[in-house]
């Protein structure tokens, strides 16, 4: 029998690893819990709800074949090996720095015992070593990464013919209950995130029609108002791989040259991109790409801290998107933005403090893209936003969400407060805030927690003192 290792590929279409096992003979489609090598880069807490539901529909489609363990994989499969007649094991290939070197262990002791061990790309458009500079290096800049390397390199193959039944192995195989994985949380806090989603590769597929329907046409403006239904809403999707790039890149790059659809596969590059950084710069995770940045003063304030991950900063916009985090597992591309540049820039806290909250909260909590991300806004990272550029989020709250929807959906407390003191509602006087909006600042809803100018003066100081 041939053994099928999903990973983060858990889809039955466009799956070159399933599609090869599937016709080399019986399979055994199995799911490892691995929280051994992942050590630190354990999944989070949103994630693994993610990923509860996402095995749980997988197994549906796979007939109730897919079998689930939790430990170290390279005890688990060599284990199934020494059991059972297994011929071959595939997956598709992960590219963090942990799951690399684990992999490449464990294709050594298989082909030690003269299983075949088989790893395929289902995962990226171009792997990072297919995309290099003319010296062989890798891009630290994603322009030309992407204009020149990927347009360049050998096109994104085609989704592949699905397998049309597949044959099970009918061995009885010992493992646990996808219950015994312990994924779900034991106090309650995720029910609000699951019920915004359909987490299956169904729910995947409807997400993509739809926005391929009533988003893409008005991506490259729309994408930049966090009330709009103009982004896919695809990143849990992608990283759990219940879709892949190659779905999303064939159905889109033949549509044309038009603006938006140009828009929204340089954003796909943007992933590519991250994943070449942290193939080729495998501490992106956890160090500043820019090492003059390790002398930065970082300030130690908990309480703020405690105060950004809760959405009570004072700033309305900054609010509304850690509340829509908290809430759904999820926030708009624009908000992730503006909330970073607030942690990093105005309250002057390390990134890594940033990071590690959206690795415990996101759904989409990706290795790749959440460091590069964190690292692109606070400065540090290989193609950076200049620190200098230090989001204002009251001007940005007026000018991406205009009539205030956004964030009046996730601060209620503010619903009444009229537009024009909206995102700086301290300044409006106190008896119009009580008598249109019943609230009092600094008891309904927090003062700012830091002025707005002073902390961006501060933190230019403390660029200037690289
Ligand atoms: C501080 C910060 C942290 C982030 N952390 C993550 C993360 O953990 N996981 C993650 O997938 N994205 C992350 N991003 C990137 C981006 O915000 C999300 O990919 C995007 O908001 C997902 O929404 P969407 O699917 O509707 O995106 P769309 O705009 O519809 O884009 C389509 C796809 O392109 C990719 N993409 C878009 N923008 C980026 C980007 N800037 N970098 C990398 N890929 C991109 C995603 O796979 C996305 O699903 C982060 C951004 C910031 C600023």
């Amino acid at each position: 029998m041939h053994v099928i290792w999903f990973r983060q590929d858990l889809r039955i279409t466009d799956n070159p690893a399933l599609l090869a096992a599937a016709h080399s003979g019986d399979i055994l489609p199995i799911y490892i819990l691995d929280d051994v090598n992942a050590s630190s880069y354990r999944m989070g807490g949103a994630s693994r709800v993610w990923l509860h539901h996402a095995l749980q529909s997988l197994d549906k489609d796979l007939s109730g074949n897919l079998r689930f363990f939790s430990g170290d994989p390279k005890e688990v499969i060599l284990g199934l090996c020494e059991k059972y007649n297994v011929n071959g094991v595939h997956w598709n290939r992960c590219y963090e720095p942990w799951s690399i070197s684990r992999d490449k262990e464990i294709k050594n002791l298989l082909r030690r015992i003269s299983v075949s061990a088989n790893s395929y790309n289902g995962r990226l458009l171009w792997e990072p070593w297919d995309v290099l500079k003319a010296d062989k290096t890798p891009y630290k800049v994603f322009t030309p990464y992407f204009k020149k390397g990927c347009m360049n390199a050998a096109p994104p193959r085609k989704p592949i013919k699905q397998h049309g039944t597949f044959s099970f192995s009918k061995e009885d195989i010992s493992s646990v209950s996808i219950d015994a994985l312990k994924l779900l949380p034991d106090i309650a806090w995720h029910h609000s995130i699951v019920s915004c989603w359909d987490m299956s590769e169904q729910g995947a597929l409807n997400t993509w029609y739809e926005f391929l329907e009533n988003g893409i046409y008005d991506y490259k403006e729309g994408r930049n108002f966090p009330s709009k239904k103009c982004v896919s809403r695809l990143s849990p999707y992608l990283h759990f791989g219940q879709i892949s790039p190659h779905q999303i890149w064939s159905e889109v790059s033949c549509r044309g040259d038009d603006d938006n659809i140009i828009h929204f596969l340089s954003e796909i590059g943007w992933r590519e991109f991250s994943y070449s950084l942290l193939y080729h710069f495998p501490s992106l995770p956890s160090e500043n790409l820019q090492t003059k940045f390790d002398r930065f003063p970082w300030r130690n304030d908990p309480k703020a801290l405690k105060a950004w991950q809760s959405g009570q900063t004072g700033y309305p916009i900054v609010d509304a998107g850690m509340r829509e985090l908290w809430q759904t597992g999820y926030m708009h591309n624009r908000v992730r933005m503006i909330a970073a540049s607030f942690l990093v820039k105005n309250l002057l806290l390390d990134w890594r403090h940033g990071e590690a909250w959206f690795w415990d909260c996101l759904v989409d909590a990706d290795l790749a893209s959440n460091s590069a991300s964190w690292q692109w806004v606070a400065g540090c990272g290989a193609d950076a936003a200049p620190y200098f550029r230090v989001f204002n989020p009251i001007t940005q709250g007026e000018k991406f969400d205009p009539t205030g929807e956004y964030t009046r959906h996730y601060v209620p407390e503010l619903k009444g407060v009229p537009d024009k003191y909206l995102f700086k509602p301290w300044e409006a006087p106190d008896d119009e805030l009580k008598k249109n909006a019943g609230i009092v600042i600094g008891q309904d809803y927090p003062r700012p927690i830091v002025d707005i100018k002073q902390s961006r003066l501060r933190a230019l100081e403390a660029f200037k003192s690289l």
